[in-house]
């Protein structure tokens, strides 16, 4: 295999980018890459109904998240083009001109009521429920007169009496047989003039020059259709292979009623698009059955089609929850702060005007935060109380932290002796207030905690005395002052 291998990502925009969907654009990625090759993206917008802009656009969006760069393509070009299937239209006309040519195809007026008919005859004798051919029976010049005359058609490839079944060598499944009787002389341009589903996929592939069509099993059915097309117009016959579904935790096929499936859906939820991609990649697919961090560029230099699993994969939240963590904490500070703005900047609370000229200050938060989450949505909770001028109280934490006796001493203790500190720094404030339990006779938890609850409004969050000095003094005093209502001295 060497430079032309050429693969595609061929998405219907019905919905949005999905996760399967988004294995399969990354396998083809990652195989034209490690081969040197080209990823084509190509649209198929043919189901007028169900086809939106809308949908294209976030299918591109989400591509580009994830950091899928296509070599063809909407908005690439590409010498392969148009990468719409709506505008492919003349490509079909002419394979089926092709077609006939080469007397591969022929013109069916079966009404859909009369093989309603058929099918159900043949259905009741257990027989093969396909076309019966009639038509194909008919002379050339009663075809044509039938079709001058107007008569509504459709044209059928003609698939050769004696083809016998049908095997193909799957990339991943190893070969894949359809028996005889299953091959059907399938409707390639319906009466309105458009082509099906499957003619038009195979004609795409066949004039796009696409080396390997790797895919969801969910096409398998499709495929010895779509290779009695190649044979028919004499194409090479691409290699294919199809990937197993992705399992909810429940076994079934991963749907709506698992919760997030679009990719943007995701990103939304505070993943990054380096844990998606590595898991999503590891989804089915494995380096060496042991490697769970994997770079984008180790991908693309090793992805293979025979380490692809035959069998279905499990999504399973949790483990890209923690991937996701780990991409979080390797983070140096100044790469967190920059992946941090949009969060911050969503929630209102700084803007990148803001983030340049403190940079300092939020390099020292960065790494308090980055080691304490696993998704950046957690950022806004975690972070708020420092942006904002005065903070609300959970009532949990008023009750089960303020109410303690001894809470409101904590906070007069504390005020106190912060303000007679002159540099505001972690290092002073951990002595400062370490000091406290002991003067008060109090537990250092009870201390701590009502500190906590006050300047940051939670039981959870940052580290305390660094988020105090992050905080700086006169917020400090303010904040242990305003919760002194609600603590019991
Ligand atoms: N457009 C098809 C889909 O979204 C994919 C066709 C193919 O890969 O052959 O399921």
């Amino acid at each position: 295999m060497s430079e032309n291998v050429r693969v595609r990502f061929a998405p219907s925009p019905t919905g949005h980018l999905h996760i399967g969907g988004a294995r399969t654009a990354i396998y083809n990625w990652a195989f034209a890459r490690r081969h040197g090759g080209t990823f084509v993206l190509r649209i198929e917008d043919t189901d007028p109904e169900r086809s939106t802009d809308e949908n294209t656009q976030a299918i591109l969006r989400a591509m580009e998240w994830l950091g899928l760069d296509y070599d063809e393509g909407p908005g690439v070009g590409g010498p392969y083009g148009p990468y719409f299937q709506t505008q492919r239209f003349a490509s079909y006309a002419d394979a089926l001109e092709r077609l006939k040519a080469a007397d591969a195809t022929y013109p069916c007026f079966c009404t859909p009521a009369q093989l309603d008919t058929k099918r159900e005859a043949a259905r009741a004798r257990g027989g093969f429920a396909g076309y019966d051919r009639t038509c194909r029976l008919l002379s050339v010049a009663d075809a044509e007169a039938r079709i001058a005359s107007g008569e509504p058609h459709v044209w059928r490839l003609k698939v050769p009496d004696d083809r016998g079944e049908i095997i193909f060598p799957d990339a991943v499944r190893g070969d894949v047989s359809f028996p005889a009787d299953a091959v059907d002389d399938l409707v390639l341009v319906r009466t309105d003039g458009t082509a099906t589903y499957n003619f038009a996929v195979t004609i795409d592939d066949a004039t796009m020059a696409i080396t390997h069509v790797v895919r969801g099993d969910d096409h398998l059915s499709n495929t010895p259709k779509q290779i009695l097309i190649y044979e028919a117009l004499g194409e090479p016959v691409p290699v294919f292979a199809h990937l197993s579904m992705i399992l909810g935790a429940d076994g079934k096929r991963l749907s709506k009623r698992h919760g997030a499936t679009s990719v943007e859906a995701y990103r939304d939820l505070g993943y990054l698009p380096e844990a998606v991609m590595n898991y999503l990649a590891l989804l089915g697919w494995s380096l060496d059955g042991e490697t769970t961090i994997l770079s984008r560029e180790t991908l693309a230099g090793n992805f293979s089609l025979d380490r692809v699993s035959r069998n279905p994969a499990i999504f399973d939240d949790e483990k890209l929850e923690w991937l996701n963590g780990v991409y979080i904490r390797e983070f140096s500070p100044s790469v967190f702060v920059e992946r941090m703005l949009p969060w911050l900047e969503e929630a209102g609370l700084a803007n990148a005007g803001e983030v340049e000229s403190r940079r300092e200050w939020f390099e020292e938060l960065a790494p308090l935060v980055s080691e304490r989450i696993k998704r950046m949505d957690e950022v806004v909770d975690m972070v708020g109380f420092l942006f904002r001028d005065a903070i609300t109280i959970d009532p949990l934490a008023k009750d089960k932290v303020l109410a303690k006796e001894g809470a409101g001493r904590s906070l007069e203790a504390a005020a106190d002796a912060l303000m007679h500190l002159e540099d505001f720094d972690a290092v002073k404030v951990e002595a400062t207030l370490r000091a406290i339990p002991e003067s008060l006779g109090l537990k250092p938890k009870i201390v701590f905690q009502a500190v906590r609850v006050a300047i940051t409004g939670s039981t959870i969050s940052p580290p305390l005395f660094e988020s105090i000095a992050l905080l700086g003094k006169p917020r400090t005093l303010a904040r242990l002052q305003d919760a002194r209502p609600w603590a019991t001295v």
